[in-house]
């Protein structure tokens, strides 16, 4: 069984992008900037917020982070959206997702101009993504394809279960696997809680990627000898055990899984470090197109 180790290949692209990084200020450009907006104080949206902040500044990037009260109105949001649309000096931004309940999270994604949503949630970017157009690709579902593409994963004419549709994760994973690309050219099945043979499906499948945020569903059952799986779940378990009283579980049961498939990743260290670096590499797209256009 072969670890599809995320968290090592994403210190590996962290430094290739760090490289690029000295090169591209070095040809007289600034570094590129990446701001996070983060409205409210909930607990795992600190924390993924923060990783990306971090990340920034271990690539040389810089970082913003704009912290808005839980009671943040809808027009201060928006606000603030219109104001990073007109910042040159803002290369790209992400609105941190979930929103607190008062406020309209499309109508943020809607605001948000296409060419600094470096989150590729904005239906320009998902239409582009889905016409094979260069688009900033939704960060979770990129940064499978990267642990697919640099592990050398073959899903040429492979069959794909992805368990789970939402908008940031299932749906835009099923479009990219079967996009005529490398990595790519796969017959996707998209799986959801109304679909009635998941067990099944899943056991005829060479790759499963499981998005639903159900901890250990995934169980050795249902797959098949040799299959790639790859965990997207986080969910927070208590255990007492540990000195903050939860761990992080995936969607997979990853000891019975991973004794039966030929490829896995773990949680934490598997998905989440990769989408933190396609988020930098949405970035660093954008930087170079913003001050490429600012020099014409
Ligand atoms: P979501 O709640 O928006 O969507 C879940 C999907 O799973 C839905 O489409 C639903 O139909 C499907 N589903 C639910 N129960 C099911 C069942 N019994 N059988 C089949 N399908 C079922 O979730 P999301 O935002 O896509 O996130 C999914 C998981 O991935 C969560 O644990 C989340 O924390 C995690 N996540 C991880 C990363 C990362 O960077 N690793 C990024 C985003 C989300």
């Amino acid at each position: 069984m072969l670890l599809l180790d995320g968290k090592a290949l994403a210190a590996t692209i962290k430094e290739e992008i760090a490289e690029d990084v000295r090169r591209f200020t070095g040809e007289g450009n600034r570094p590129p900037h990446l701001v996070a907006v983060l409205v409210g104080d909930d607990g795992a949206s600190q924390t993924y917020v923060g990783n990306k902040v971090r990340s920034c500044e271990q690539v040389g990037f810089r970082s913003t982070l704009h912290r808005l009260p839980a009671e943040t109105s809808q027009e201060e949001l928006m606000a603030l959206v219109a104001e990073l649309n007109a910042d040159a000096e803002v290369d790209g931004y992400i609105v941190q997702l979930p929103l607190p309940g008062h406020l309209d999270e499309e109508a943020v994604t809607l605001a948000i101009a296409p060419a600094k949503d470096v989150d590729g949630f904005h239906p320009t970017n998902i239409g582009r993504m889905t016409l094979g157009l260069p688009a900033y690709l939704p960060a979770t579902p990129n940064g499978i394809m990267r642990i697919l593409d640099r592990y050398g994963v073959e899903t040429s004419g492979k069959h794909c279960v992805v368990i789970g549709r939402s908008n940031i994760v299932g749906t835009p994973m099923s479009i990219l696997l079967s996009r005529n690309a490398n990595p790519g050219n796969c017959t996707v099945t998209l799986t959801h809680s109304r679909t009635k043979n998941l067990a099944e499906l899943c056991r005829q499948a060479d790759i499963i990627v499981a998005a639903l945020g159900r901890p250990a569903f995934l169980t050795a059952d249902m797959v098949r000898e040799g299959a790639v799986v790859i965990d997207v779940g986080i969910t927070r378990v208590e255990d007492a055990s540990r000195k903050r009283g939860y761990r992080l579980q995936g969607d997979v049961d990853f000891e019975s899984v991973a004794a039966k498939c030929a490829a896995i990743t773990p949680v934490p260290g598997g998905v989440g470090p990769m989408t933190v670096v396609s988020l930098l590499l949405n970035t660093f797209d954008a930087a170079r197109r913003q001050q490429a256009t600012a020099r014409v």
